[in-house]
This record gives C-alpha cells, structure tokens and sequence, in this order.
C-alpha cells in the first residue's frame, strides 16, 4: 500500500516537473518558431467563403496560412483598427491580412500598415451585386483571393506590378479586377517569396 502511494506521488511529481520543462521551453529562449499568414475577417462572418480564400492562399502562397476567429467590431480611425488588428497576432504570425465584411461604407478599409505588419482589403467592395448565381459566387471568390494575394504581396514589400495578368496589378475597375489573375507573374512570384522568408515567413521549396 505504501509503495503503491510512493509510486502515485512521484507520477505526480515527475509530471509536475515535466509540465514546468515544457512551460519553459514555450516562453524561454526557444529558437523562433516557423512563421505563416494569418487571415481575420471583420464584421460578418462568412466561413464557406474564408475557408476557400485561406486554402487558396496557403496553396500558392506555399506557405502556412491560419483562420482567425472572426472580429465583429471595428474602430473607427483606421491606425487605432490596425493597432487593434496587431495584437491578435500571435508568435506564428509574420503578417495578419484583415478582410473587412461589412455592409456599411467603410472608406478607411484597405492599405497596408507595415509597423503593424497588418494589410486591410474591403472586401464588400468587390462583391458583384446582386450577389446571385454561380457566376456572381465565383467572380466574387476570385476577387477576394486576388486582392488577398496582393495584399499579401504589397505588406511584404513589393511594388505594384505593370503586368495586367498579375495578382500585384492595380486593377483599377472591375473589368481589369476581373482580367487579372489570382497569382503572382513569375518574377513577382520569386520577389514575394523571399520578402516572405525574410520576415521568417516558412515557404515551401
Ligand atoms: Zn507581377
């Protein structure tokens, strides 16, 4: 009976010290860890669209990309939204690119923040209305994965590109959104590759 205790008491012991170690190591001076993107949405959420955007994202981007819970409010001075925006950041993350849904005129709701290491892209703004049919959802998806894809790109320290075809391109109407495409032109690809490594972003050979 006495051994059983014994042996009970330096489980417990053992396990407390192992808890101690791993807690350590988490806030110690652990080597950093592999970086990705991160993506929010603010105001309504929209999960079938989010999901798509992020696993498009992660595939061409090669790199991780993570979903953060959806944020419902907004401030209303664009720096005190990036600042806001900032602090969800965890240690994963290299970059957070904010994806505003909101039905009301936002006109603060896109640019880049590069001291907040945070890139806003008015979502509602690309959204074909009436919103309706198969074609509308896809033209829809596609602009949001573009603009996501350049915010991606002008946050990490690339130039607008001149090539039309290019995600990086500045569309600067509908027509030319919808012409572009959802990548990067190889040499934007090979630029924005390595500002994202260079931010200790993991991309994928
Ligand atoms: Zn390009």
């Amino acid at each position: 009976m006495k051994n059983t205790s014994t042996i009970a008491l330096l489980v417990v012991v053992v396990a407390l010290a192992f808890t101690r170690t791993v807690a350590a190591a988490e806030t110690g001076s652990k080597p950093a860890a592999s970086k990705g993107v991160a993506v929010v949405f603010v105001g309504l959420d929209d999960k079938a669209l989010a999901d798509q955007v992020v696993a498009f994202m992660a595939t061409n981007l090669r790199c991780p990309v993570r979903q953060l819970p959806t944020i419902t409010q907004i401030e209303k001075d664009p720096g005190k939204e990036a600042e806001a925006l900032s602090k969800r950041m965890e240690v994963q993350d290299g970059m957070l690119i904010a994806l505003f849904n909101v039905p009301e005129k936002v006109s603060f709701a896109g640019g880049t923040f590069q001291t907040k290491n945070v890139a806003m892209v008015n979502i509602r703004h690309l959204r074909p209305e009436p919103l309706d049919g198969e074609l509308a959802q896809q033209t829809y998806l596609w602009r949001v994965e573009k603009e996501s894809m350049r915010a991606v790109a002008l946050l990490a320290g690339a130039q607008d590109c001149p090539f039309p075809r290019c995600a990086i391109f500045a569309a600067k109407n509908d027509p030319e959104l919808d012409r572009k495409a959802r990548n990067f032109c190889p040499p934007c690809y090979g630029k924005v590759e390595s500002l994202l490594k260079a931010r200790g972003i993991t991309v994928a050979e």
